[in-house]
């Protein structure tokens, strides 16, 4: 590529003709022919594809019990329920973070307390942790932060020393470990996300994962208006049979369409966190002398889920804003996304809580400099030499 060549914005060329969505599925033949077996067998709803789900998962993230629903913020506002965390609570949760990670909090009739992250890692800072916590403390919620762990047996430490539950969002975190431990295997509660960006999709849906019988049968019924246990069975050849209501449960459950669709999705984890691995050496060594910084190596001992690959611009050394940046890659028919602006600059939190920017000082930083690039394992090669040449491009044309 020739040096300084004109971005579209001031009048040259994109980098491609088609516009590269960010975030595309990775569906395959094998999703389509079970969608529609699914569909052709007439058991639509809540049936045997979410019970083999489940047990596949289970296999997978080598957890006791793993129960899907709809979403990963079901799941995560199920864990408060079954975690008994209520009005009057406080729960602990990074600024830095997805707006469902607290919204849950508020959901369970609690209040959520904000604490800042680790500035290299973007994960919850533990010492951050630490100052936060109450008489009123009741839970912690640390987020796998694309896909990288937490430190998991800091934040256990802690938890223990304070009688207080963890709670994982692992959202972005499916396929990482902590120290030979699959995420799932951990904590009391670790919530997945099938959410049609995320690296396992169903269209909509999540999953629970817990060590604990009491509890699994405890989310099931929760997440099906508190009916008693086997309700969806209620339909099958095993004859009509009543339930009662034991709690004023949620319309949370997950469908057989959308199960169907997560168990090939589920077998080919592996191979798709290969690609993902692949095209993350691929961007780290391209970008090694621009204006922006790379996503810090993961830790010792741990594995690292790649579900967002994302760069911070080093904005002393470029003339345009980080916005600015991604509307002229988007122009260039490149697709970014911000993962995340944080939560207590958000409208609600800001003025509930009456946060100042720099309360969380890493996180918003982060929050300003952040683009997260396509690291879909349906890119080709092809589609990622363009987000590498449009990146360089914008970055020359505006570099100081
Ligand atoms: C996507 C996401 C969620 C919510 O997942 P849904 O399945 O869309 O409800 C929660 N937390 C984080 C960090 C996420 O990225």
């Amino acid at each position: 590529m020739s040096q300084k060549e004109k971005p579209v914005i001031e009048g040259g060329k994109p980098v491609r003709d088609n516009y590269l969505v960010f975030g595309q599925p990775d569906i395959q033949q094998e999703e389509t022919d079970a969608v529609v077996r699914t569909l052709e067998s007439k058991w639509i709803g809540s049936g045997p594809k979410v019970k083999l789900f489940e047990s596949e998962f289970e296999k997978y993230t080598h957890s006791k019990f793993a129960r899907a629903v709809n979403s990963c913020t079901a799941a995560l506002h199920l864990s408060m329920i079954a975690s008994e965390i209520k009005h009057g609570d406080e729960v602990i949760v990074p600024s830095f973070t997805f707006a469902a990670t607290a919204n849950v909090i508020h959901h369970a009739g609690a209040t959520p307390v904000f604490c800042d992250v680790d500035r290299a890692t973007c994960n919850i800072s533990i010492k951050s942790i630490e100052e936060k916590i109450t008489e009123k403390t009741k839970a912690i919620i640390p987020v796998h932060m694309y896909g990288r762990p937490c430190d998991m047996d800091a934040i256990n430490e802690i938890a223990e020393k304070h009688s207080l539950k963890v709670i994982e969002d692992a959202a972005h975190a499916i396929g990482a470990e902590y120290h030979g431990e699959k995420i799932g295997s951990i904590s009391p509660f670790t919530c997945f996300s099938f959410y049609v960006t995320k690296n396992v999709v169903t269209g909509e849906g999540g999953m629970i994962t817990t060590n604990n019988e009491e509890a699994a049968e405890n989310i099931e019924k929760f997440a099906l208006h508190g009916l008693s246990k086997g309700a969806w069975e209620r339909f099958t050849d095993k004859g009509y049979r009543h339930y009662e209501v034991i709690y004023p449960g949620f319309k949370y459950n997950m469908t057989d369409i959308q199960a169907s669709m997560g168990i090939p999705q589920l077998a080919r984890i592996e191979e798709n966190l290969e690609k993902r691995q692949k095209m993350w050496k691929k961007y780290d060594s391209e970008f090694e002398d621009l204006a922006l910084k790379v996503p810090e190596p993961e830790e010792t001992k741990t594995r690292h889920a790649r579900h967002l690959y994302t760069i911070e611009l080093e904005l002393e050394k470029l003339k345009i804003s980080r916005d600015e940046f991604m509307q002229a890659l988007h122009k260039e028919n490149i697709g970014t996304g911000v993962h995340y602006i944080a939560l207590h600059l958000h409208k609600y939190y800001k003025e509930r809580f009456g946060h100042k920017e720099n309360d969380f000082p890493n996180s918003y930083d982060i929050s300003n400099r952040t683009i997260s690039l396509p690291l879909s394992s349906s890119l080709t090669d092809k589609d990622q030499e363009d987000v590498i040449n449009a990146v360089k491009k914008i970055n020359e044309y505006y570099k100081k």
